[in-house]
């Protein structure tokens, strides 16, 4: 439809609607205390999920899941409640530590009450087939184990070391008798790990009194005093000769954390449709999706995730009022789909595409919101894999917006993952540079950019509109090796 002129010159009703005030409300609303995080299977997952809905409806989106707009899956759920103790106790002296600023309860921590020796145990790494176990020469039983939450930078063998991802670190600590798991971000790093929010990745037993924390390098350092030794020196004997260096730190930890476990929790993706006008085209389908779920709020510490992924909800939602309020009507199908539990491991996105009604041949493309709200300059991720879809968006923006980065990606990414992987073509709408908060306290609505925000919304519509006139063809997709 607007092969010669440029988006912004045609008159569409719907483009008008998508203003960064509209879109900021609902940031704001979704990342507010009373949402509570978004974690799946919580009480303020399900109330972002019911605003979801109400405001589909309100739009007057063709409902499609088995539950009105709700499409209902189980995941995994940890509420963690206050309070969240870590307290040092070394000869005379006491020190507590502040919960956010010291230290965070990762998210699948389980419970304890309990005053326990420490020990250092470097990488946590306990792989006898490569000759190398952190836990080889030390005894852990009964003791709370500092570990690094990455892996080494090297290899041994020339063998990667897998997936020792955080969960797996605390079972192999639990499988040698430690009573709890500090983990700690690499102190050598250019740029160390932060302190942040967690869920569980991957998927395992859970550990339902084995506590899990992440602590700050300045925390990890205290509990090495009488060592003599800081982290960063300890990392760089292990780094330096590529063998363990465990040791006993001769102090204790108090700790105390109160969490409830549950194996399959209720949780939903929201999912809507508007019907395509054309009666051969309306067959086909576009999907719009954006995860709705962040990492909750441990023991009451709210991590509001404004950008990760409020921004990209809000613009879900601001592009159904936009299509909702176009004249120009879309020929294809679009679906609408706001997807649960995308941190845990894209269980939400997994599940839809597994159990739509429709056949995934019939899906044209894939739009992706992630993390759109942050910087200043736009980046559409997965081109290296459908090009022409990419070229399709690298034009339109050229035209109206001029703002997006040549960088991009291939294999999806994130939520699109799921899509690529049904050789289905995607676009993955960021914000370039959009993680300097990522799974921080820090992650309010106030250090967005609204402009960003609208101007990723309106390309992602423009692009939208484009791909629901029935122009696009549905390309080969590549799968990339990076
Ligand atoms: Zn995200």
């Amino acid at each position: 439809m607007i092969s010669h002129v440029a988006y912004s010159q045609i008159i569409d009703n719907g483009l008008e609607k998508i203003k960064s005030t509209n879109l900021m409300h609902t940031v704001n609303i979704l990342s507010s205390a009373e949402f509570d995080g978004r974690l799946p299977g919580s009480e303020g997952y399900n109330k972002a999920a019911n605003f979801a809905s109400e405001t589909f409806e309100q739009l007057g989106l063709i409902p499609i899941g088995k539950d009105g707009y709700f499409q209902h899956l189980k995941v995994e759920y940890n509420k963690i409640d206050t309070p969240a103790v870590l307290q040092i106790f070394m000869e005379n002296k006491k020190r507590t530590y502040l919960h956010g600023s010291n230290f965070v309860l990762r998210g699948f921590t389980g419970s304890a009450n309990d005053t326990l020796p420490v020990a250092f145990c470097g990488y946590g790494i306990s792989r006898p087939d490569l000759s190398y176990d952190d836990y080889g020469k030390i005894n852990v039983n009964g003791k709370i184990v500092i570990v690094f939450k990455s892996n080494p930078s090297w290899k041994l063998n020339d063998e990667t070391w897998g997936n020792e991802l955080p969960r797996e670190k605390s079972r192999v600590a639990y499988e040698h008798g430690a009573k709890g798991i500090f983990f700690v971000s690499l102190p050598n790093d250019k740029k160390p790990q932060p302190l942040i929010g967690s869920v569980v990745h991957g998927e395992g037993e859970q550990l339902e009194n084995f506590p899990q924390y992440h602590i700050s390098i300045e925390t990890a350092n205290d509990f090495l005093t009488r060592t003599g030794l800081l982290l960063s020196e300890c990392q760089q004997r292990i780094d330096d000769r590529k063998a363990p260096f465990s040791l006993l730190l001769r102090t204790n930890a108090r700790i105390q954390v109160v969490a409830h476990y549950k194996k399959e929790a209720d949780t939903k993706n929201v999912i809507g449709k508007i019907e395509g006008t054309d009666p051969k085209l309306k067959e086909e389908y576009l999907v719009i999706g954006a995860h709705l779920d962040h990492v909750g709020s441990p023991a009451g510490l709210l991590f509001p995730g404004a950008n990760d992924n409020a921004s990209g909800s809000a613009g879900l939602l601001g592009l159904v009022e936009a299509f909702q309020h176009s004249q120009l009507k879309p020929k294809r199908s679009v679906l609408f789909a706001l997807f649960t539990s995308e941190e845990q491991g894209l269980f939400g996105s997994k599940y839809f595409v597994e159990n739509l009604n429709i056949d995934t041949g019939k899906i044209v493309a894939m739009i992706n919101l992630d993390c759109i709200g942050y910087g200043d300059s736009i980046q559409v991720g997965n081109g290296k894999s459908s090009p022409e879809l990419w070229s399709l968006v690298r034009k339109t923006d050229k035209e109206n917006l001029n703002l997006m980065v040549e960088e991009t990606w291939g294999n999806g990414g994130a939520d699109a993952t799921p899509f690529h992987e049904k050789g289905i073509p995607c676009l993955y709408f960021v914000s370039k540079e959009s993680y300097d908060h990522l799974h921080q306290t820090t992650d309010t609505a106030e250090t967005l950019n609204p402009k960003t925000l609208e101007e990723i919304v309106k390309l992602a519509y423009m692009t939208a509109k484009e791909i629901a006139e029935g122009k696009y063809i549905r390309e080969e997709v590549k799968n990339i090796k990076e």
